[in-house]
This record gives structure tokens, sequence and C-alpha cells, in this order.
């Protein structure tokens, strides 16, 4: 009898501790989130052929790719497309309406992640670090996991870009860095720390940007077999610092020297940035804590080089090439330092890129450009001469018209009838596809999904009453040469999507998804809480 009792105990020991080992939640170590600036969902594709097993084909065979995942939102902007991103939520909401914009109440300037009342950490008096995440009205994805743990997660941002560190780490992060291009050091802000850690203050020693420029740029395969992309000297390319052509090899090295800038519109930026990605998954120990960890990455260089050059240069393609042997570097150093399927990595992009205005009209494609200045002057004469009134616009931004409402209340002019006549003026210029009164939207004969698109990226607060789309191709002035991105249309909106590692299935897909969704999908895969202006829906496709 007494043995039996034994027997019993002891099968309800084992029973026990089974049933506890089974019931933890399972959660992978890591998850490391790549966002590459600038990046054309066909990007993946055009040169597919010349990419190596360890980058992007291996995201592409070994992970689930959304094949037609779109930007649900406008303008299709740097800090907007992070913010949505992290947050699966949109302007209208998360209030990250633009890289700037101005507050419809006081008619001050904003920029994304200023903050006056935080101090640079990194670089004495700059207002380089001045930079917070503040202006983001919900929590991030990455927040959600540091709430859902207890903050044992740890989470951390990198970039080039203050914007694109700042932002995907969300509220609670532990840490953000970005450069500082005079120093040409990671910094932060008081936000975070009062000081660098040791192992930034170690990689920071090194000048690592001085090695990465003093070859210069040269195509890494002979230029020749670059026949993915247009001839190297185009006259709408962008040029560096002191060159007198577009031309392979850029002195890149005299460009830097000429404004520190210039190392931006290298590919060597993204190298830079995942060394500084693998230097802090050391530096905080990622993937070795008692809960998953997050870190954001955002290849910024991609966006730059794009702007200068545009997307059909054999400079892009060299960056894609050249990013492709980076990546598959670095989750080599993944598999090695986390252990293979023990992370997950998704990559995306936060927007995409026209073609050259001069390309497209080169190939017989739509295209043109605008000069806004004329436009906004010509407007402003018009409603003086209506209404009595000088400079009743302060700006044109994010493709909205930004009023003077302090001048407008006080005046007690009458709103309706200013707005009315500027889009009846905007609605007559040529490459004008659609102007608005964003009142009004409901009653716009605009198709989807530009129409929600449009409301979507609509923030009372932050957003211009009155919304311009122009026709396709139709850029800025400035991007007369390289090219540039803001517009609803695919070529801007259209981003590769991929998830790869922990918990993932192998495939694709080509159901229409949009970035609102991949917050949420990290946060089921996670069990945890959706952000808390969240509005997309998990991707169960990508899920095993
Ligand atoms: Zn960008």
């Amino acid at each position: 009898m007494f043995r039996k009792n034994v027997f019993v105990v002891i099968f309800l020991l084992i029973s026990v501790f089974a049933f506890s080992q089974t019931q933890t939640i399972s959660r992978p170590k890591l998850v490391v989130g790549i966002v590459v600036d600038q990046m054309r969902w066909d990007y993946l594709y055009r040169y597919y052929d010349r990419y190596g097993n360890g980058g992007f084909k291996r995201l592409l065979s070994d992970g689930f790719s959304c094949e037609n995942t779109f930007i649900n939102y406008l303008p299709s902007y740097t800090a907007v497309g992070h913010s949505t991103i992290y947050t699966g939520s949109v302007p209208s909401i998360h209030g990250i309406a633009g890289n700037d914009w101005i507050e419809q109440l006081t008619g001050k300037h904003m920029y994304c992640t200023e903050d006056t009342t935080v101090e640079s950490v990194g670089v004495p008096n700059s207002m380089e670090g001045q930079m917070s995440p503040k202006n983001l009205l919900v929590t991030t994805v990455t927040d959600e996991l540091r709430i859902a743990t207890n903050y044992q997660s740890k989470v951390v941002g990198v970039s080039l870009k203050d914007r694109a560190a700042i932002l995907p780490a969300g509220h609670a992060a532990n840490a953000a860095f970005w450069l500082d291009d005079a120093s040409g050091h990671f910094i932060t802000s008081t936000y975070y720390m009062k000081e660098l850690p040791d192992w930034v203050n170690q990689f920071n020693k090194q000048n690592k940007i001085e090695q990465y420029i003093k070859d210069g740029w040269n195509t890494l395969y002979p230029i020749n077999t670059y026949v993915q992309s247009d001839s190297d000297n185009k006259i709408y390319e962008g040029k560096l610092a002191g060159e007198s052509a577009s031309v392979f090899p850029h002195n890149i090295k005299k460009a830097y020297e000429k404004s520190k800038g210039f190392f931006r519109p290298t590919p060597f930026g993204n190298s830079f940035t995942l060394e500084f990605a693998t230097a802090a998954i050391d530096g905080y120990q990622l993937g070795k804590g008692p809960a998953a960890d997050f870190l954001t990455i955002n290849c910024a260089s991609t966006d730059y080089v794009g702007h200068t050059f545009g997307p059909n240069s054999i400079e892009v393609e060299d960056t894609y090439l050249r990013l492709d042997q980076d990546l598959a570097k670095f989750f080599s150093m993944l598999d090695a330092k986390i252990g293979k399927d023990q992370y997950i990595v998704f990559l995306t992009a936060d927007h995409g890129a026209a073609h050259a205005i001069g390309y497209s009209q080169q190939n017989k494609m739509p295209g043109d450009f605008y000069v806004s200045q004329i436009i906004l002057d010509n407007l402003n004469r018009l409603l003086a001469a209506k209404f009595g009134e000088e400079k009743l616009i302060l700006a044109g931004m994010n493709y909205q018209i930004i009023f003077d409402m302090k001048k407008i209340n006080d005046k007690k002019l009458d709103f309706d009838a200013i707005k009315k006549s500027v889009v009846d003026y905007l609605q007559q210029q040529p490459g004008v596809n659609y102007a608005l009164d964003v009142a009004k939207i409901g009653e716009a004969p605009i198709p989807e999904p530009i129409k929600t698109m449009i409301i979507n990226g609509y923030n009372l607060k932050r957003s211009g009453p009155v919304q311009v789309a122009f026709n396709a191709g139709w850029l800025e002035s400035y991007a007369r040469t390289g090219t540039t991105h803001g517009s609803w249309n695919p070529y801007d909106t259209h981003i590769p999507l991929v998830f790869m590692g922990w918990g993932i299935r192998q495939g694709s897909s080509n159901s229409t998804l949009h970035m609102t969704d991949i917050a949420p999908t990290i946060a089921a895969l996670l069990h945890i809480q959706m952000p808390s202006g969240c509005i997309g829906m998990p991707i169960r496709e990508v899920m095993k």
C-alpha cells in the first residue's frame, strides 16, 4: 500500500514537472526587424540572378514572402513608414504625419523626432541628439514586448537616421542609436541614457568610416556585367560633392572631405550600420536574456543612393548586391550567436521610389516635374486678391496645403471659400491628378485605394486640409536628378515583406496585405498584445 502511494506521488510529481515544462510561453530569443530604406518590392527580383545564396535568396527560400504588401496611407515617407511598420497604425492615429509637419493649431514647424527637452549623448552641445519618440502617439510592438515581459525584454534601435532608429524602438526602448555626421560617431539622447555604453565608445573610437571610404567606391563586379541597369553616365543621375560626372569609380573620400554627409549615399553606410548592429547584439547580450529581445535596424544608405542616382542606376544595383552580401554575413552571425531558428528576421521597406523623370521620358513612359514654389506663390497671390490678405498659405508639405489658420481665424475669413479657391486652382494645373478639401472627401470622386490612403494619412492636428495627388511619374522639381517618393502609386507603396526563422513557414503568398499587418503579425507570433493604435490584421499564412 505504502509502495503504491509512493509510486502515485512520484507519478504526480513527474506529471506536474512535465506539465510545467510544456506550459511555458514559447518565444524566439530575438526578433530582428530590418527596414531597407527605399527598397522597391521589385528589387527582390530585378537583381535576383546576381544575389548570393545567403542574403535575399535565403530569405526568399527559407522564409515566407508576402509578395503583395502595400503602404495604406499618404505620404509614403521614411518616418511615417517606420512608425506604421512598428505600430500597425496609420498617421491619422499614430501622429507621425510626415518627416516634418506644421502643427495646425499653432503654425509651428515640427520635425518628427525633435525634442528640445532632451540633450545629445555622445556629441556635446549638438542638436543632432535632441531627439525622442514623444511625437509618436501610440505604442509600438517593441513597447508591447517590453510591457508583456515586465521589461525583461531588451529593445534596441539602430540606423544612420535618427527617426529610423527612434520610432521603431518605441517609447520604452533600452536604446536607440543614430549617426552624427560631424563626428562620424553613433550617438543617442538623454531620453535613453546619460552616457554612451562602453561598447559604443569602443566602436566609435575605431573611426570605421575612414576605413570604408579610403579606397573609393568602384563596382563590385566588372561594370559591363550590370545588365539590369542603365548605362553609367546619365544626365538624370545626381553627383557626389566634387564630381564633374556621375560615373564609377566614385571618389567618395574626396566627397566626404568636402561634406561629411557624403558617407550616407554610399553602400558602405549599410555595412557600417550592420556592423554596429552586430556590436549592439554583443553589447546588450541580445538573445541571451530571460525574455525575447528585439533589435530594429534601418539600412538607410539604399535611400540616399536611390535619391542621388535613381532606381535604374548602376549605383543602386551595386548597392543592393553589396547589401545582399552584408545581409548574408549578418544572418550567419545570427545563426552563430543566437542559433538557427532561434530568432525571427523580417525584412521590409518604409517606401519605394519612382523612376527618374529623365529615365521615364527617354523610355517613352509618362513622367514630368512640377515646381511647388511657383504653385504656392501663385496661390498666395490669388488668395490675396480674393480675400485681401497676404500669405494665407504657409507651406506646401506632404502633398498638402498648409494654411495660416491664426490669420484666417483672426480676420474671420471664410475658410471654406479659401479652400475651394485653392482646390479649383490646383485642379487646373498640369500634372495634378486630384486636389481636394479633405473634409469633403466623402463627396470626392476618387477611387480606392487612394481615398482610404488619404483618410488614413490625415491627422487632424498635423496635416494640411487640402490634399494634392499628381499624375504617375510626376515628381517635385528638386528630383530632376535621382528620384524621390511620397505618392500613392505602386512604385512608392509596393514594399517587400519577408519573414524568416522561428515559427515561420516556408513559402510565399500573393494575397494583398498592408504595412499595418506587420506589427500584429509579430505580436501574434510572440503572444503579446498588439500596439495601442493598431488597425492591421495578423498574417496567418506566415505562421507554422
Ligand atoms: Zn525612407
